[in-house]
């Protein structure tokens, strides 16, 4: 790794899904998330520190459990705004809310990689 590189924090590296080691490589091919084909695609290991990304068999299902709290805790995020501020009803801002959730779907997706990964980044051999 080279010594004039500057290192990011780790809430930068997990926000902009970097590399949890390294912090300078991207966790996905595609930076643009919304360009779906790619939405999944990874590389196998890090170029610059060389860490496996799926550091063993079925390691990603792990990220599901995070996608599920982030995807709670956007849910109350946009409903209480909605129902209490905005005076929609109670059907109206779940609606709305469902609707949100489809569209961040690849935010919550790429970021529960990212979070998972960070968490055990620590822990992986080469
Ligand atoms: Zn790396």
């Amino acid at each position: 790794m080279q010594e004039n590189v500057k290192k990011h924090s780790h809430l930068y590296s997990i926000f902009t899904c970097k590399c949890p080691r390294c912090k300078q490589t991207n966790l996905f091919l595609n930076q643009n998330m919304y360009y779906l084909p790619d939405l999944f695609k990874m590389p196998e290991r890090c170029s610059v520190c060389n860490l496996k990304y799926e550091m063993e068999i079925g390691f990603w299902w792990g990220a599901m459990y995070v996608a599920y709290a982030v995807s709670c805790a956007l849910v109350i995020a946009f409903f209480l705004p909605l129902y209490l501020y905005f005076k929609f009803s109670v059907d109206m801002s779940l609606l709305i809310d469902i609707c949100l959730m489809f569209l961040l779907f690849p935010v919550t997706f790429r970021l529960s990689r990212s979070l998972w990964i960070h968490m055990f980044a620590h822990q992986a051999v080469d």
